[in-house]
């Protein structure tokens, strides 16, 4: 698409400028100028009295984009338990979704999962689209896909909302390019525009150094990942009511991928994502056997191992124990860094810790400013000591 001033209808009466969201107006010579910033929202086009603004849009990829409403959220589920993502995404549709004026939708994808329906409903849905069968069972991107795109053809979302988790990742694009729509991965904030109602999404970009804020304005739904515990999770309330509603897609064909086999990850104990400890590692443990201490110390509080990424470029550990902008975003009650410095990209995926102790040798370490108890040391004699005082609590 291409925005173009007709300068000969333009009066210079400022108008425009207003009410860009995105500051992409100026006056020369009394003629609005359009800058780099433009995101083609169509606001200005909307509100110029003179009609002085166009977009000339490519044929055929126009949406009548009144006729799509609601705020979809993908209910991703495991074995029959709902992951804390579709309730964390749920409370921010709840929210985008008042402010509206629609509804929130989840879609609930699995076989003989139509009793989770009720919680989703107490976490802020108003409808549950339940797609059940055998052939539901294990997650299939393709299978997924294909319900989730039937379903939004039929049912026309403005917003569509799912987990940055594996799962999510896979189904997102699938279902953005089936729509030929737009999908932003990995935001951390959602908003709706006061002036054009666009669905606002921001998320870091150029390697964590501006947050850009992405706008899809010409087609719908309106798409979106996020990572987990990015979102706080709302209070559930069971008095709400909803409706369920039950979908049967039709698939053309046979799905192309068959699960042979699941097969137990290995590796330091507890999931990042579901920890309420996580003990980390960086750099500063100087040799990857004193991740056995970590280790240790994380069993003893119960908690998880993370990393930062050095050490997981370096092969000590895998990268889905990384913690941080290329890694998971975690938000525990307790976060213990050990020999981490504090670089933007690892704090990115921390900093919403509840409590967090950092372990360093250097006194100046940038990772002193955000925690709440620093211990200036050697990081390997300090977790030893740490173990042992809780060895000697739990004796
Ligand atoms: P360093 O920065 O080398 O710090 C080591 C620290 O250990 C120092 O503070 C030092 O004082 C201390 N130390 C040394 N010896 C001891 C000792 N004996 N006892 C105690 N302390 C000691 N990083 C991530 O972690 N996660 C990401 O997701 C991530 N994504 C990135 C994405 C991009 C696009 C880019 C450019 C970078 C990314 N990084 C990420 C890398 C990030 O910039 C840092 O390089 C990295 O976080 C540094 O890891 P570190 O703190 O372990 O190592
Ligand atoms: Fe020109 Fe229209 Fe902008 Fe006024 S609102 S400055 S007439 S383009
Ligand atoms: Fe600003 Fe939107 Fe107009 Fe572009 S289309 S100049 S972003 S109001």
């Amino acid at each position: 698409a291409k925005i173009i001033v007709l300068e000969e209808k333009c009066v210079g009466c400022g108008k425009c400028i207003n009410v860009c969201p995105f500051n992409a107006i100026t006056l020369e010579n009394n003629k609005a100028v359009i800058g780099d910033a433009c995101v083609m929202c169509g606001a200005c086009e909307r509100n110029c009295p003179f009609g002085a603004i166009k977009i000339e849009r490519i044929q055929g990829y126009e949406q009548d984009i009144s006729l799509y409403k609601g705020v979809w959220v993908f209910a991703e589920q495991r074995g029959g338990e709902t992951a804390g993502v579709a309730f964390e995404l749920l409370g921010a549709a709840r929210r985008l979704a008042d402010r509206l004026g629609e509804s929130v939708a989840a879609v609930l994808i699995g076989d003989g999962v139509s009793e989770r329906a009720r919680e989703l409903i107490a976490y802020g849905a108003d409808f549950v689209y339940v797609v059940e069968g055998k052939e539901y069972e294990n997650f299939s991107d393709e299978l997924y896909a294909n319900a989730c795109v039937k379903l939004a053809e039929e049912h026309r979302p403005s917003i569509f909302l799912l987990g940055a988790t594996a799962y999510g990742r896979s189904l997102a694009p699938r279902i953005s390019s089936s729509l030929e729509t737009g999908l932003t991965a990995d935001c951390t904030v959602l908003d709706i525009d006061e002036e054009s109602g666009m669905f606002v999404q921001t998320r870091p970009a150029f390697g964590g150094n501006i947050m850009a804020s992405i706008v899809c304005p010409a087609r719908r739904p309106q798409m979106a990942t996020v990572r987990p515990r990015v979102m706080k999770k709302p209070e559930p309330d069971f008095g709400r009511s909803g409706s369920t509603v039950m979908f049967l897609p039709v698939m053309a064909g046979t799905p192309k991928a068959r699960l042979l086999e699941r097969i137990q990850e290995e590796g330091f104990g507890t999931s990042l994502s579901d920890a309420e400890v996580i003990v980390a590692a960086g750099r500063g443990i100087c040799d990857s056997k004193n991740l056995e201490l970590v280790e240790e110390l994380a069993r003893l509080l119960n908690g998880a191992v993370g990393a930062s990424r050095p050490i997981v470029d370096a092969g000590w550990i895998d990268h889905s124990h990384q913690v941080g902008q290329t890694g998971r975003t975690v938000a525990p009650k307790l976060y213990i860094a050990a020999g981490i410095s504090g670089a933007v990209q690892h704090v990115a995926g921390m900093s919403s810790s509840d409590f967090i102790v950092a372990i360093n040798k250097d006194k100046d370490a940038p990772i002193f400013k955000i925690a709440n108890i620093g211990i200036v040391g050697d990081s390997a004699e300090i977790i030893k000591e740490l173990i042992a005082q809780l060895k000697s609590k739990q004796a």
